[in-house]
């Protein structure tokens, strides 16, 4: 008999999970019936301040599928996700969110394209924007533009976090034990084929949206230096064109000293050449920085959550 893991991030969602618990509850007992696989439900607290640890406790108490990770404070739902995965045990494991923007329903589906033995993952996309600023998504838009043609990992426009995935795949991510996590990109770096369902957007059930404009302007961020080294050659790229520049100047000046003299002058031009110079080295050291925090990050090798409380028995590899 298969078993399918289902790993669920929640920050703050005490308003969604009790339309989360219900819903999941009926998908599982159909799959249950129809298909006979086994259930188990990860619910990940990410640290959150309101009552969504009781209810998490209050859920595995009363369903045996049910069982909670509780982190010591808020990691981030990529750290989230990884905790999931790392202690998941089924044959299969599905993430979603706690808010039934990734409807449930579509698990049977799911399961089912998994069974041809032609993919090693399904994947969830969503086809419209809907009800999104208009701003956010051209922004969205350029950044899986510009992404893609600067990195080898395929990372699709509009992808969710919403997936299914085998046994092996999930072992692939796990083994990726990198702190400056961007699972888009790791979904894609992993490989593997990859069934994409496309589906309407779907509005939060209940509770608010953790991601403000600026928020994901950051992640975007650490997505491009998480997954392509392209702004550096940016950077010398810039360097090579400005020395060229450079020394086109000074053929000019000196021819034109040769033939008209030298009356003193341009004084502006040489101020707004040395500001500009300094932009230009400002941005490239910035860029620099960049990759190197990430470095200094990774060289810590901290662990990537901490476990503060969960129902689950103690694992050797839990905690890192
Ligand atoms: N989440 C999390 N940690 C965080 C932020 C979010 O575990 O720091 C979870 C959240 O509870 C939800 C999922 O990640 O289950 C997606 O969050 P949200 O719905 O706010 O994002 P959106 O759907 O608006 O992109
Ligand atoms: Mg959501």
């Amino acid at each position: 008999m298969n078993t399918i893991s289902i790993v669920v991030p929640c920050y703050n969602e005490e308003a969604a999970l009790p339309y989360f618990r219900r819903e999941i509850q009926r998908v599982m007992d159909e799959m249950s019936a129809a298909c006979g696989v086994s259930f188990e439900v990860l619910f990940v607290n990410d640290g959150s301040k309101d009552g969504t640890l009781e209810l998490l406790r209050r859920f595995a108490g009363e369903d045996s599928r049910m069982h909670y990770i509780s982190l010591s404070r808020n990691f981030g739902k990529e750290s989230a996700l990884y905790a999931g995965l790392q202690r998941a045990t089924g044959d299969y494991v599905a993430t979603m969110d706690a808010d039934l923007q990734d409807p449930p329903s579509l698990l049977p589906e799911m399961y089912e394209a998994l069974q041809t033995g032609e993919y090693e993952s399904v994947a969830t996309r969503r086809v419209s924007r809907k009800g999104e600023p208009p701003i956010r998504s051209f922004f969205a838009r350029c950044f899986y533009k510009l992404i893609n043609r600067i990195s080898d990992a395929d990372i699709v426009d509009g992808a969710r976090d919403f997936r299914l995935m085998k046994r092996q795949m999930v072992d692939a991510i796990v083994a990726m034990g990198e702190y400056n996590r961007f699972s888009k990109g790791i979904y894609g770096w992993v490989g593997f084929r990859t069934k994409w369902l496309p589906y309407e957007n779907v509005e939060r059930v209940a509770g608010e949206t953790k991601w403000s404009f600026w928020k994901l302007f950051i992640y975007s961020i650490q997505g491009i230096t998480a997954f392509s080294t392209a702004p550096l050659a940016i950077a010398s790229f810039t360097g090579v064109l400005l020395c060229f520049a450079a020394f086109l100047m000074v053929v000019y000046i000196i021819v034109k000293t040769l033939l008209f003299g030298d009356p003193v002058g341009g004084w502006p031009s040489l101020a707004c050449m040395v500001m500009f110079m300094g932009g230009v080295q400002l941005l490239c050291i910035g860029i620099l920085g960049q990759y190197l925090a990430k470095t200094y990050l990774e060289t810590k090798h901290r662990p990537i959550y901490i476990i503060g409380e969960t129902d689950l028995p103690a694992s050797p590899r839990s905690g890192s």
